[in-house]
This record gives structure tokens, C-alpha cells and sequence, in this order.
């Protein structure tokens, strides 16, 4: 088998609260007429959906002819004729990730087997998942509180919530220290939500990178007793000396990883102790393959991986692939709840989430494809569909 084609579109509407519900998808075409289709984050609406299809488009030339089952040969040709461009990190890492889903698309179905059996099988028939919440405008921990519960009565086990930029006593846009106001807002959220909730569902806080050291060491001892599931990018991704300075001053559990890349970034992450749980997002990271190896490295660490997802129905069940495929897996993340079209943008075994899980698909390949006619309706800022 040859590829003979390589084409990508960028397809979404921004919804709010939707952590960006624009997806770049890519499509490989072969000379026995198999088409794989892949799907890899945009990096939010704007720009970088286009520039991770140019990424896609400038490495046709290394693509055609390649044979899609040497699918390690061809990750390692691209990324390494990149590196000096960048190829590891965005939006070079994100169109690799897109091609290197649709060539797994497209074994799957050349051999007629879901990718997680490419992968080595299966530890578990669901993944289970956690929801993003957003509590609307009103930011006190009554709304927030009924929120949690609110989601909770839907099906799910485990829920995350933002806690930066609240605006409550925030003094300065650039300066990242807590004010006592802010601070004493922060936590009073958090109880609210674990007031609400008990001890018996998971309660996730992501911070997104919005504190310095000391206002994230104050915030990680605070809510000690409240028995986090995990504490989210307390400090910003890019000093781990810092996260691992966080995480060694309390016992609250520290997860960071929706911007990094690649089994070598995560990596330093373990060499600096810097985390308990990662989070790498799947349609970010590198692809299906990268995302094994990075779980399979942090099992080697005793850390379970809880991926960031933010995708459609398709690049979410490609990563429900790969949690299947590893024993490490804790929970992946569903960021649709407020995404009214999100089922109907793609075809498969719907509704793609119940009782707060997905069933791994047993359909040849990643087992859902794009439906045409509402991608069409949806594609981004006048791109064209894959050609
Ligand atoms: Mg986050």
C-alpha cells in the first residue's frame, strides 16, 4: 500500500466555554483507495488551525509514496527532517499528530481491527471520563456548588473546575500573586464545590498556569484536606523547578502536561519530580504511537496519565485508543458539554459519551468518522473540505 494524497481542513464553531471548538483534521489517501482520517488540536480559534494545516501540507512531499504501515518510520523521517524548523513542538507536532492518527485510521482498516489492537489490546471496554465545568457568570461557590452537583446527576464520577481569573480581587493583570482577597475567593470555591460533592467524587481544580510560586505553594497547602484529585498547572508549564517546588511543599496531588509534547518533554517532567498525574493532550502530543510511549514512561514512574482532551468525537476516541491500550490510565477529559453539535459532527456508535464514559469503538480503524454534510456546514474562517 502507497499514500498518494495528503489533505487537511479546519473545521468548528467557537462555542463559549468551549475550550476551543475548532479542530484542524487531516486525510490520507492510498493507492488501494483506504482513506484515514486524523484529528489534531488547533491550538484554539484564530490561527494556529491554519498553520498546523500548512505544518500538514508542507510534509506531503516525505509522505507520498510511503507505505502508511511503516507508520514509525515515517513519524521518526518527519520529525527528525523538522527538528531544525521546530518539529517538535507546535504546530509542526500538531500536524504530525494528525497524520500519525490517520495512518493508524488506516491500518485498522486495511486490517480490519479497531487501533487499540495495533496497540497491543485492551486493559478496559470504557474510558472513563471526567467533565470540564463552568459554573456560567455568577462566580460564587453556590453557582459553582450546583453546578458540580448538576453534572454529577448527568452520570459522572469525576469533575474538574477553573478557579483562575475569577476576576474577584484581582489588583494586577500581569502580576500573578493571589491577592488576600483573591485568594480567600479561590478557596472558598473550591470548598464549596467539595462541600457539595462529599468525599466520594473526584474533584479536579485547574489553575491554568495563572499563579506564581508563592500564591500556588499557599493554594496547594490550603486545600490539603480537601483531598484533590488533582491541583492543575498551579505555576506556568514552562519552569518545572518550580511545579516540583509546589509539589514537594504540600500533600495536594500536582498534574501538569496540556503543553508539552513528545515521550522527551515528559521525560524532564520525571527527572524534575515534578508532577503525581499527567495530563498530555493526545491531539497535541505527537500522535497514537507517542502517546503509548509517553504512558508507558510514566508507568515505568508509578504516575497515572489523565490526557487533556478538548477534541471532537473523532480525535477523542482515537485517544480512547490509547488509554485502553495502557494500564496506567486514570480518566480523560470531556470539554463538550456545552458543544450543542458535537454529536452530530461525526458518525460512529452515538451518542459518543454515556453515564460519564465512552465505550471504546470495535469498528475497524479509530471507528468514527467525520459526517460530510455537517463538517461542511461547520468549516472554519472559508477553508475549503480537504482540497
Ligand atoms: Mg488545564
Amino acid at each position: 500500500m502507497k499514500i498518494t494524497d495528503i489533505q487537511a481542513c479546519v473545521i468548528g464553531k467557537q462555542e463559549p466555554h468551549s475550550g476551543g471548538s475548532v479542530w484542524t483534521f487531516v486525510r490520507v489517501y492510498t493507492d488501494e483507495g483506504i482513506v484515514g482520517t486524523g484529528e489534531c488540536n488547533s491550538g484554539g480559534p484564530g490561527y494556529s488551525g491554519f498553520a498546523t494545516k500548512s505544518a500538514i501540507l508542507a510534509m506531503k512531499p516525505w509522505l507520498i509514496g510511503e507505505d502508511p504501515f511503516n507508520v514509525n518510520l515515517i513519524y521518526e523521517k518527519l520529525r527528525r527532517v523538522g527538528r531544525y524548523g521546530g518539529s517538535t513542538n507546535a504546530p509542526l507536532i500538531f500536524a504530525l499528530t494528525g497524520i500519525d492518527n490517520a495512518l493508524y485510521d488506516i491500518m485498522g482498516k486495511a486490517l480490519g481491527v479497531p487501533v487499540y489492537k495495533l496497540l497491543g489490546g485492551k486493559f478496559r471496554d470504557t474510558i472513563r471520563l471526567y467533565a470540564d465545568c463552568h459554573a456560567g457568570e455568577a462566580e460564587e461557590p453556590q453557582a459553582y456548588a450546583d453546578k458540580a452537583l448538576e453534572v454529577v446527576a448527568q452520570g459522572f464520577g469525576a469533575v474538574k473546575f477553573d478557579v483562575d481569573n475569577t476576576g474577584v480581587g484581582k489588583l494586577d493583570p500581569y502580576n500573578w500573586t493571589a491577592s488576600a482577597k483573591e485568594m480567600t475567593h479561590v478557596i472558598a470555591l473550591i470548598e464549596g464545590i467539595r462541600g457539595a460533592l462529599g468525599y466520594e467524587i473526584d474533584l479536579a481544580i485547574d489553575c491554568h498556569g495563572q499563579f506564581d510560586l508563592p500564591s500556588a505553594i499557599t493554594l496547594a497547602k490550603a486545600v490539603e484536606p480537601l483531598r484533590l484529585l488533582w491541583l492543575e498547572e498551579p505555576v506556568p508549564a514552562e519552569n518545572l523547578n518550580a511545579l516540583a517546588q509546589v509539589r514537594r511543599s504540600s500533600s495536594t496531588v500536582i498534574c501538569t502536561g496540556e503543553n508539552q509534547y513528545t515521550r522527551f518533554e515528559f521525560l524532564e517532567m520525571f527527572a524534575a519530580k515534578a508532577v503525581d498525574v499527567i495530563m498530555p493532550d493526545l491531539a497535541k502530543a505527537g500522535g497514537i504511537a507517542e502517546g503509548k510511549r509517553i504512558a508507558d514512561i510514566a508507568d515505568a514512574h508509578y504516575i497515572p496519565i489523565a490526557p487533556h482532551n478538548v477534541s471532537s468525537p473523532l480525535g477523542m476516541m482515537a485517544a480512547c485508543h490509547v488509554m485502553a491500550s495502557v494500564p496506567n490510565f486514570l480518566l480523560l477529559e470531556f470539554h463538550a458539554m456545552n458543544i450543542p453539535w458535537w454529536n452530530d459532527l461525526c458518525e460512529g456508535d452515538r451518542p459518543f459519551v454515556a453515564n460519564g464514559a465512552m465505550a471504546l469503538s470495535e469498528r475497524p480503524g479509530i471507528g468514527v468518522e467525520l459526517n460530510d454534510s455537517v463538517a461542511k456546514s461547520l468549516l472554519w474562517g472559508g477553508d475549503t473540505y480537504f482540497d
